[in-house]
């Protein structure tokens, strides 16, 4: 089993291509087992299950002309560099939307596809880890407390993709899991 030290200078690797992060790190360090470690030494340490996670839904980017999520798209990085979420118990609603204000704001003013702010979705930790892969019967997504500099809340949604029976995930696979995270989403309407 691989110690802190490793897991730690994994999860800091800047790999080359960004969007083989997850499979690169489920290489390393296979089947979750880094979810028993903190995996950032600015993490407040490792995700309960008990937690929730909070991730900002952007308007056109994430939504269905019907306002719904897109599972596709929102939760694509779970597949590549990473879901990126923040832990309820580090940070507050407030927080987490004027970051996605000021996200959307900095993207558009850098000339990236126009979006807004919608709402925020919240995942309870529990539910995702128990969302198997149904060839394999094994746990497909794993919860990493990825806290950075900026945001010690930090953390991701990762598939494990070492659990899958098949080295590549094929399309049918993936989009049921994208239809399983959807079902552990709660959408949180925000008043301003
Ligand atoms: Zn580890």
């Amino acid at each position: 089993m691989s110690t802190c030290d490793e897991c730690r200078s994994t999860f800091s690797k800047k790999f080359e291509e960004s969007d083989e992060r997850v499979r690169k790190i489920d290489e390393a360090h296979p089947n979750a087992v880094c979810e028993q470690h903190c995996v950032s030494v600015l993490s407040p340490g490792w995700v309960e299950d008990g937690e929730e996670l909070y991730r900002a839904a952007f308007s056109p980017l994430h939504l269905e002309t019907n306002g719904e999520l897109k599972p596709d798209v929102f939760f694509s990085d779970a597949f590549q560099g990473g879901c990126s979420c923040d832990r309820k118990n580090y940070t507050s609603e407030d927080e987490v939307v004027s970051k996605a204000i000021e996200k959307a704001e900095k993207d558009n003013d850098a000339g990236k596809k126009h979006k807004t702010f919608s709402h925020l979705v919240a995942m309870s930790v529990e539910p995702l880890r128990k969302i198997n892969f149904q060839c394999s019967g094994s746990r497909a997504l794993a919860v990493y407390d990825t806290a950075t500099e900026e945001n010690r809340a930090h953390a991701e949604i990762f598939v494990v993709f070492s659990n899958s029976k098949s080295s590549k995930l094929g399309r049918a696979a993936k989009a049921g899991l994208r239809n399983q995270l959807l079902k552990a989403a709660e959408k949180i309407e925000i008043s301003q």
